[in-house]
């Protein structure tokens, strides 16, 4: 495996960063995670769009410009050799002493990217079995709009999901479900409206809540964006969550509650239909 590290391309295995990265010391960054599918990414603009937001956020410089960025993805997608692969980018804000506020002298932001193994067809699977999911406080800080690499509060609820035997957490704040550990949340109310939080500093802007976003319209279905609570999540008629990486999840129970008759309901799979039909047009996949 090869990965890019600050413009090299160099075996998985010897690429460091240097012990007094900001990264390191104080999660003084922020990630993307793509898709590449049959060699093509998937969605791309909108995940750059996202990462010049979250740099902008922290006032980290761009360590390439977008049009050298969209090679070096395309490069290390190709060394790599994997027909589908996940990308991970993370930017962090660059090797310092240590000290909280910005390095008084101007540092070289640094930027590393990986890829994996990514298999539609496993992820097709799970589809048709759906997820667990339990419900925890959300004990994050107030910009989770912002892609994070400080992700405490996510690894957190996630291995209470874990720990539970569900496959997510949906962290829940006073005013109801903010989002998955590594999700975004979705209701299908029992009038066939289909629902999710309105964006705000609470909760990051899924790519993928932005595509689907799109293709409700289309399948007629109405879209209201606002909060709703654990209890009204397991009265729904269906739920699901959804990302990068899990597509259109649909959530069997939460809290042990089953929801609805605990399979994949028809809106949701009408969703996830919209939504293959995307990555094959965007991928040919
Ligand atoms: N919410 C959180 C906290 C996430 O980490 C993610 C990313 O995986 C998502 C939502 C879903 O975002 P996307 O659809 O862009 O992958």
């Amino acid at each position: 495996r090869i990965a890019y590290l600050n413009g090299q391309y160099v075996p998985h295995g010897d690429a460091m960063v240097h012990i007094e990265d900001r990264g390191y010391q104080f999660s003084d960054g922020v990630y993307e995670v793509t898709l590449a599918l049959g060699g093509r990414l998937l969605d791309e603009d909108r995940h750059l769009a996202r990462l010049g937001r979250s740099l902008a956020a922290l006032d980290i410089a761009p360590p390439l410009g977008e049009p050298a960025l969209k090679v070096a993805m395309r490069k290390l997608v190709a060394l790599n050799r994997l027909p589908d692969a996940l990308l991970y980018q993370q930017v962090t804000r660059g090797v310092a002493p240590r000290g909280h506020a910005f390095p008084k002298r101007p540092v070289r932001p640094a930027l590393v990217m990986t890829v994996r193994r990514f298999d539609p067809a496993a992820v097709a699977a799970r589809q048709t079995q759906g997820a667990a999911v339990v419900t925890v406080p959300d004990l994050r800080w107030r910009r989770c709009d912002i892609k994070s690499v400080s992700l405490l509060g996510n690894v957190l609820a996630k291995q209470a999901a874990s720990a539970a035997g569900a496959q997510e957490a949906w962290m829940v704040d006073t005013v109801g479900v903010t989002e998955g550990a590594s999700t975004t949340a979705w209701i299908v109310t029992q009038g066939g409206e289909v629902v999710s939080r309105q964006l705000s500093q609470s909760l990051l802007p899924g790519v993928t809540r932005a595509v689907i976003a799109d293709a409700l319209a289309p399948l007629g279905v109405r879209f209201v964006e606002r909060p709703f609570t654990v209890a009204e999540a397991q009265a729904a008629a269906e739920a699901f969550f959804t990302s990068t990486t899990s597509f259109v999840m649909p959530v069997t129970s939460i809290d042990g509650q089953t929801v609805a008759d605990g399979r994949p309901g028809p809106v949701t799979r009408a969703i996830q239909a919209a939504h293959w039909a995307h990555v094959r047009a965007a991928t040919g996949r």
